[in-house]
């Protein structure tokens, strides 16, 4: 059976360019691969509102500018069942998930019926947990699931601190920790530093 692979770690810890090296080379072995990532992921892209399940976007990181073109969806199993099909694709030999955290449950309950039923395996990277300490549904789910457990987090970002930085802090307009509000609020360094467990808690209770 192939295996479900989940790579953690904080912000900035190079988690995309990872993806994007890994998928680079499966492509050059001459396999399909299918690069996913749940449609709000929007940093990089000007998205408008819409009815779509599914649109297709290039997948870069901080580090790599690619051209690997992929989807992002609302809703994973819709993809697979209806929008794949009218995109006239066929089922992928590997399985990419970018921003795995803001998945679903559900989808990622059906990323595991595929890689059983279709011996498909898959890569998904994400973060474990969101600015107030608390597990995506993505990441708990794969947590529960995946074969192989990797973390990638690079030092805490606070000054002088050579922890791990597994955490993330989100930062308001006045410069303040943001102790509660939306699990998703989608932005980068100007929003989220990624800290250590010791530096995350300093900065909730501050
Ligand atoms: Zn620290």
């Amino acid at each position: 059976m192939s295996e479900i692979s989940f790579v953690t770690g904080g912000m900035n810890s190079s988690k995309s360019t990872a993806m994007l090296i890994k998928a680079y080379n499966l492509m050059e072995k001459g396999k399909h691969v299918l690069i996913l990532k749940p449609w709000r992921d929007t940093r990089d892209e000007d998205v408008e509102e819409s009815d779509a399940n599914t649109r297709q976007c290039v997948f870069n990181s901080r580090i790599v500018k690619s051209d690997l073109e992929g989807f992002a969806t609302k809703n994973v199993a819709q993809f697979f069942e209806k929008d794949m099909r009218d995109l006239g694709a066929a089922l992928p030999e590997v399985i990419f998930l970018d921003e795995a955290q803001f998945f679903s449950k559900d989808d990622i309950t059906y990323i595991e019926k595929l890689n059983t039923e279709h011996d498909i395996p898959v890569h998904a990277y994400g973060l474990r947990v969101d600015a107030f300490g608390n597990f995506f549904p993505g990441s708990e789910q794969l947590l529960r699931i995946a074969d192989n457990l990797e973390d990638m987090s690079q030092y805490c970002s606070a000054s002088g601190c050579m922890n791990k930085a597994i955490m993330g802090l989100r930062y308001g307009r006045d410069g303040k920790v943001v102790k509660t509000g939306s699990q998703v609020e989608i932005g980068g360094n100007d929003k989220y530093k990624a800290v250590c467990r010791k530096h995350w808690k300093d900065g909730m209770q501050r």
